[in-house]
């Protein structure tokens, strides 16, 4: 047994933890868990424990079901909701086949297996999110509208409000589960909070992103309100995104800066931006995987319907223009050495893992192919007509879902990224839903057409 191993051991003895929660990700990017007692566990962290794979999502085929959660020391945290004793722990755990090989459904894994590559390549990556999210009074599912719980907006700061409590209460405890936050506020629309992550290597940000979202939605539960990372709940407000800041480090060198370049920006910063950038659109529908999501992106730019809350529609980077689809932050005067970039497209309905791993491979990809990255918009890119968008080279994001679906099924990038399993039942999945939506006639077309047709 290794000392990670010896340490939660020890820890559920002395914290009289009785109950061990072993965690793990589908497909789509929700969270399931097995409990185990702790009298399991020196066995689960030699062999795993066994479960039934059919009945998660994109786990397994009825003939295959078998599978094995083998849980990470290095993930064990004590729930804060269930501290007291006897209390409850969680880890985070790889998925197996029975013959002890990794299964190639479990996210975790896709996203491990490019940062081996990366590593290979001799880089670590790193990722800072930026995740917003909406406080809601009800969560009504007969399709009809919510409520938020508040009616601040971006910055407020009113005693009245219930996000300020909430965001308290809330960083409180992802820090004592070993989370750093940076920042948080209100975002523009009412209800809307923001709450930003140090950052941290991307397996441990995808593992924390699933964490937050368990955090935010029981904190919520505890002060009467709900939470919802759905990307646009509201059609006359700016959705949720969940843009995130990426860099690459050599050892401990900031791999995208270089002194006195422009932007600070050093020729592997350029190449994997321009490597996001060419594989912007055939990755979408990883990155904003729901139909919903392409309402976020296209719910009208923060100048012209004031609904889009600066949302990117279109593929271009820039320095501080907020249209753009990649930005590079403003570096810190007098700080020398960081360099990032910010990619803000995608939004709070992701599988970080898959997400995360779909953005490095299109970045690598521009290292590895050292592609030319395009010149920079410094135009409000929403503001220009389509004429002068073509001019500059400026494609749009795919429009909605089924556009990001057939763009992604022609991706040998992600198709390579993601591996045959989870690439095929991905598609399959979200053609269901492009169907369904489809096929489905809405408020829209009854408000718009049945009083004059
Ligand atoms: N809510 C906006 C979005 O959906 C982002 C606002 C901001 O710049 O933080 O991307
Ligand atoms: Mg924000
Ligand atoms: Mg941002």
């Amino acid at each position: 047994m290794d000392k990670q191993q010896e340490f939660v051991l020890r820890t559920l003895e002395e914290r009289d933890i009785r109950f061990v929660r072993l965690w793990f990700t589908d497909v789509l990017g929700f969270l399931k868990s097995v409990a185990v007692a702790p009298a399991e566990l020196e066995q689960a962290f030699d062999e795993g424990m066994g479960f039934d794979g059919s009945a998660i999502e994109g786990f397994a085929r009825v003939y295959e079901s078998d599978m094995i959660a083998k849980p990470d020391p290095g993930t064990f945290q004590i729930l804060p909701w269930r501290a007291e004793a006897p209390g409850t722990a969680r880890m985070f755990c790889d998925i197996l086949m029975p013959d002890g090989s990794p299964s190639f459904a479990d996210p975790r894994f896709v996203l491990k297996r490019i940062l081996a590559k990366t590593s290979d390549l001799g880089f670590t990556f790193y990722t800072h999110p930026e995740i917003e999210f909406f406080l809601l009074k009800d969560r009504p599912l007969d399709g009809s509208r919510p409520t938020p719980a508040d009616n601040s907006g971006y910055f407020d700061h009113t005693p009245q409000n219930v996000g300020m409590d909430f965001r308290r209460q809330a960083i409180t405890m992802l820090e004592s589960m070993g989370i750093s936050v940076e920042f948080s506020h209100h975002e523009g629309a009412p209800g809307q909070q923001e709450i930003d992550l140090r950052y941290a290597d991307a397996l441990s940000t995808a593992d924390n992103i699933m964490t937050f979202r368990l955090v935010m939605k029981q904190v919520a539960l505890e002060q009467g309100v709900q939470a919802t990372f759905m990307p646009k709940p509201f059609s006359e407000h700016p959705g949720s995104g969940m843009h995130t800041h990426l860099s690459l480090f050599e050892g401990d060198r900031n791999a995208f800066y270089e002194s006195g370049a422009e932007y600070q920006l050093s020729k592997v910063g350029r190449s994997f931006i321009a490597g996001l950038l060419q594989h912007a659109a055939e990755i979408s529908a990883v990155t904003n995987q729901w139909v919903n999501s392409y309402k976020r992106i296209w719910g009208g730019s923060a100048r012209t319907a004031g609904s889009g809350g600066e949302a990117p529609s279109y593929i271009c980077w820039g320095h501080n223009n907020r249209s753009a689809l990649i930005r590079v932050p403003m570096y810190k005067p007098g700080k020398t050495g960081s360099a990032r970039i910010e990619v803000r497209s995608l939004d709070s309905g992701a599988n970080p893992y898959l997400a995360y791993a779909v953005l490095l491979a299109a970045g690598l990809k521009g290292i590895e192919e050292g592609y030319e990255l395009p010149a920079g918009a410094d135009d409000d890119v929403w503001a220009l007509s389509d004429a002068e968008r073509r001019a500059m080279g400026i494609e749009p994001l795919p429009q909605n879902l089924g556009e990001a679906i057939t763009l992604m099924e022609r991706s040998e990038l992600v198709a390579e990224t993601l591996g045959e399993h989870v690439f095929d039942f991905f598609l399959r999945n979200k053609k269901q839903e492009w169907e369904k939506y489809r096929s489905e006639v809405t408020a829209f077309e009854l408000r718009e057409n049945l009083p004059v047709l």
